[in-house]
């Protein structure tokens, strides 16, 4: 099987009230990490690509052969879709052409008047494809790819008018962050994700900034309609830790310890161990 988009992954997602996790790429080893998780565990995945990685991985297209030819060569019987993680109508637009199987197209630093058009026209392209299309209301806080927002709550009058142009699902800020939360973070809101799905007829919500959330604001977010969770960070900072461990162990320094596949192994394993703790807490083991 290859990539295929969000929407029926997410449908069963919010049937049965777990949430499909969403994780981003960063380098060869997180694309075989999370799809060997995905397969294991038989859980539905989303691995999503920021502006960043894709000028890093050389670009959407070489990025969606390399995951459809790992997954052929790895026999992943799993769904995965490949997703833009916060892309520019730029972005998104090349993603489309890139053979991408869902799209992020953040539009939360336009006006909403702005947001709408550009969303319009890029559901218009996808709808044609059969790609699914994720919107963003309300900056989301916390910096990614050098772009910084403060946490903010989404309104959920203009999370129906974007709701309402045929978008999959809606990513809305309700006061959650990228990267490391705070030791102040006042938490999630959820009388505003309440309201947020009252307003946008069932449509599966998105969120962001899924790394370092207590375990009990997730399962309750998953309870108000929650159905696709995004996870960078940790997934980064256990690929990381499990580096520095090899390296401070001596590790490089014995036999063919040198050798660069050596030395990302133990991040390698790290990075596919976080995930299927994510995919556990977000319920969504088992349900491919
Ligand atoms: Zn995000």
């Amino acid at each position: 099987m290859g990539l295929v988009n969000a929407k029926e992954m997410l449908a069963k997602a919010k049937a049965g009230h777990y949430a499909v996790g969403h994780f981003n790429l960063n380098n060869m080893e997180s694309v075989r990490a999370f799809l060997l998780a995905a397969e294991e565990t038989r859980s539905p995945i989303i691995l999503g690509v920021s502006g960043g990685t894709a000028k890093y991985m050389g670009g959407y297209k070489t990025i969606a052969h390399m995951v459809e030819d790992f997954m052929e060569f790895l026999k992943i019987t799993v769904p995965v879709a490949l997703h833009v993680d916060h892309g520019t109508y730029e972005e998104a637009l090349a993603a489309i052409e890139g053979g991408f199987s869902s799209i992020m197209f953040d539009g939360s630093k336009y006006g909403i008047e702005e947001n709408v058009e550009k969303t319009k026209y890029i559901v218009s392209l996808c709808k044609e494809k059969g790609i699914t299309v994720e919107a963003e209301v309300g900056a989301i806080g916390g910096e990614e790819d050098g772009r910084m927002a403060m946490g903010e709550c989404a309104d959920p009058n203009e999370c129906a008018a974007i709701a309402a142009l045929g978008i999959d699902m809606l990513a809305a800020g309700i006061g959650n962050i990228h990267g490391k939360y705070p030791a102040d973070w006042k938490g999630l809101n959820f009388d505003v994700l309440a309201a947020i799905q009252d307003k946008t007829d069932g449509i599966p919500l998105v969120l962001h900034g899924g790394s370092g959330i207590p375990d009990d604001m997730i399962k309750q977010a998953i309870d108000l309609g929650v159905c696709k969770i995004n996870v960078n960070t940790e997934c980064q900072i256990a690929f990381t830790e499990a580096t520095r461990k090899y390296i401070e162990e001596g590790k490089d320094l014995k036999g063919k310890g040198f050798t660069p596949r050596a030395l990302l192994a133990p991040g390698l394993e790290a990075t596919k161990q976080k995930c299927i703790e994510k995919m556990a807490l977000f319920g969504s083991l088992g349900k491919a």
